[in-house]
């Protein structure tokens, strides 16, 4: 029979088609694959109690001897059951087990075995019912600290530790070393082969704390070599060199005075794009903090230096709005600013793709639709991506390629709502600006959560803010929150979403507010139409807005002060802060009311910690911290690859020391191509291997 990693698990005895058909619903086809499927706890049999000391209640391992020949009996309900009667030197313990009747030829009168179960005092002995028993000397289950794996029906327990014993015996000696010695050396870490062992069948609860460690360690330092991999790569592209026009020049077109913090940003974007090497940036900085300006220098900058701009955008409706300002400003300077999403077909499709193609348009704005095929840029310098977190790490690599010889440049807007942990690891690759300054004047926007009895208290507000003039947004939660409402046109949207939108907006309108004006806005509604009423809101014609989270990212009316969000237990709290950041844009004092009938404590608590701080970062953390990276944002959102062992929000610390072990071993061999990095470059080719837009 073959040995090791590659045997087939169908092929081996115990398995057979049907199993091993199920196990490949866990990813396991070969015996190589079981070593890496890890268990998910371990519980804890060591100690095996005479019956005596077996603890009442508890899951627990006795040993002890068979009394008497087992007794077959039916009870009441027609069930068979055997009984047998077993005893040590402390007492009596009974055993009880259903629908297994062929057991009565299993015990003999005096064997001694090892029971694990759930001990139950009976007058001075226990009694257990359908135990695991194991005869002494032959225990595998008992006795031991036993893993217990992540199963599917079929699939149980014993089976995954017959396989990872194999496993372990065969494969785990033949796996190479990935961690150089003195990585080993420098931060304590155990050699592979026992951390195998160990992470499967610890012999004590030190020796799987040190293998899991240093299996975090090894997964994060194979993550962090790939990103920087990425990076040592891009570095040494040459970029195109822009003509120098600095922020100083652009300043004059702004209608505001710029930040300090502003002006910082700008000052790097000029640096880089005239440096003579690509540019990769990221421009992180709360809601409001006034990101798009800078992104604008930088188109103008290009513009100005004869080379394209793409500037990309998550919606549509932010697609449309930042058109309307870009083409505003930078228009008057004879820079011809276009639109292209997926609503914009037919002549006037063609006509706009082929005066691109023709370098006749300066800045293309639009969504992911600007790189799509048959998009072809004259000569493509800039791509700027806002507000990234919805674009991962492999779709950068996809529009860095849509460039001619020299790729162009690349800038990405991002609001704070991801925690430093995530952003070592999405934006690992990219020099970092922040804007940690927002536009002077503005003030903190107050924030309430009520529940529905506040309901008319609330639209009573709604009536004195239009009545001072204000405008009002009205958020109703998606029921799939990251389905096709993000760009509203790629996937298919809950019909009854767009009802609740639509009949909510009608309520209001004809039972609340009949002398107001409410509107509605959707990602389904076509481009056109979000168009008009997005500037009925902005020219203040429409009071009430009533949307999906359709306006969650960069949407800027000033002149909006109040927003309401129903339901707000069904959102993340970033997905709130970002939503809250639609208002406190202008002078004026604003509000954001948190509507939810939610009757948990827990649902109330995270909700209030959006009345506490209007900090971003703080509110992300606190995200990550109660509903965990898996949720935080969609493993497809940051493109990461999956990690087995590893835990972004728990592991920070081996993740600065894991990164800071990368970076020394890719700043010395930037391919990881010398003899001792090679199993090391494998793994990060195996962990990379769903993603091959990172490397190729
Ligand atoms: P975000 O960082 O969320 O993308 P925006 O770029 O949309 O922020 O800016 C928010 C609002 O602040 C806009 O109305 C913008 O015109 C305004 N703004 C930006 N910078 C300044 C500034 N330095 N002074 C005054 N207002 C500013
Ligand atoms: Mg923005």
């Amino acid at each position: 029979m073959e040995q090791g990693r590659n045997v087939a698990l169908a092929s081996l005895s115990g398995v057979g088609p049907v199993r091993s058909g199920k196990l490949a619903k866990l990813g396991l086809e070969r015996l190589g694959d079981v070593l890496w499927h890890f268990p998910l706890r371990y519980e804890d049999r060591r100690k095996v109690y005479t019956v005596r000391e077996a603890p009442e209640g508890e899951m627990c391992c006795v040993k002890a001897m068979i009394a008497q020949s087992p007794q077959l009996s039916r009870a009441r309900s027609g069930v068979e059951l055997v009984k047998v009667k077993c005893v040590d030197e402390t007492g009596t313990l009974n055993l009880t087990f259903f629908h297994q009747s062929y057991l009565r030829h299993t015990f003999s009168p005096g064997d001694q075995y090892v029971f694990y179960g759930k001990a139950e005092r009976q007058g001075r002995g226990i009694s257990m019912v359908n135990p695991l028993f194991e005869k002494e000397g032959e225990e595998k289950y008992t006795g031991r600290i036993v893993p217990v794996y992540p199963l599917t029906a079929g699939i149980h327990n014993a089976l995954m530790m017959n396989l990872a014993r194999m496993a372990v015996d065969q494969v785990a000696p033949t796996v190479e070393e990935v961690l150089p010695l003195w990585v080993r050396q420098r931060y304590g870490l155990c050699q592979q082969e026992f951390a195998l062992a160990n992470i499967h069948f610890p012999q004590n609860f030190e020796g799987l704390a040190s293998a899991r460690k240093r299996l975090i360690f090894e997964e994060l330092m194979t993550l962090t070599c790939g990103l920087a991999m990425l990076k040592g790569r891009r570095q040494h592209f040459d970029g195109l060199t822009f003509v120098s026009h600095s922020p100083e020049e652009f300043r004059s077109l702004l209608p505001f005075t710029p930040t300090d913090a502003q002006s910082r940003a700008m000052e790097d974007i000029f640096r880089d794009v005239t440096s003579g090497q690509s540019m990769n940036r990221l421009v992180q900085g709360d809601v409001g903090s006034g990101k798009t300006a800078v992104a604008a220098y930088g188109a103008w900058a290009a513009a100005l230096s004869g080379v394209q701009c793409a500037f990309m955008a998550p919606t549509e409706l932010l697609a449309e709005q930042h058109h309307r300002t870009l083409s505003t400003l930078l228009g008057p300077c004879g820079i011809r600013v276009e639109l292209l999403t997926g609503s914009v077909k037919g002549a006037g499709r063609k006509k706009l793709l082929q005066d691109l193609a023709r370098g006749e348009i300066q800045v293309l704005v639009g969504t992911h639709a600007l790189f799509s095929q048959g998009v072809i840029y004259h000569k493509l310098g800039l791509v700027i991506a806002d507000e990234q977190h919805r674009f991962g790490v492999a779709q950068r690599g996809a529009l860095a390629a849509k460039g001619g010889e020299i790729p162009p440049h690349v800038l990405v807007m991002s609001a704070t709502p991801i925690p430093r942990t995530l952003a070592l690891m999405i934006y690992g690759d990219m020099e970092v600006s922040i804007i940690d300054q927002l536009p002077p004047g503005r003030t903190p926007v107050s924030t309430y959560v009520v529940g529905e009895d506040k309901r008319q208290r609330m639209y009573g507000f709604v009536r004195t803010q239009v009545g001072q003039g204000r405008q009002v947004y009205l958020v109703c939660p998606a029921v799939e929150e990251n389905g096709g409402e993000e760009e509203g046109q790629t996937s298919l949207f809950p019909a009854m979403d767009l009802k609740a939108v639509t009949t909510y907006a009608r309520q209001l309108q004809e039972q609340v507010f009949p002398d107001l004006k409410v509107g509605f806005v959707h990602g389904k509604m076509k481009s056109k139409d979000k168009e008009a009423i997005m500037s009925a809101f902005a020219s203040g014609e429409v009071q009430i807005l009533v949307s999906t989270t359709v306006i969650e990212v960069g949407v800027d009316v000033p002149n909006a002060t109040l927003m309401i969000i129903e339901n707000a237990d069904r959102f993340g709290l970033s997905q709130l802060h970002q939503l809250r950041g639609r208002v406190g844009r202008g002078k004026y004092e604003s509000y954001c009311v948190l509507v939810s009938s939610s009757r948990s404590e827990t649902a109330r608590q995270r909700l209030r910690v959006l009345t506490q701080t209007t900090d971003g970062f703080q509110i992300a953390q606190e995200d990550l911290r109660l509903r965990g990276p898996g949720d935080f944002f969609g493993q497809r959102q940051h493109g990461l690859p999956q990690l087995k062992v590893a835990d972004f929000a728990s592991d920070l610390e081996l993740l600065h020391q894991a990164r800071q072990v990368a970076q020394e071993l890719v700043e010395g061999d930037p391919d990881l191509m010398r003899t001792e990095h090679r199993p090391l470059r494998r793994r990060v080719e195996l962990m990379f291997r769903d993603n091959p837009d990172i490397f190729h």
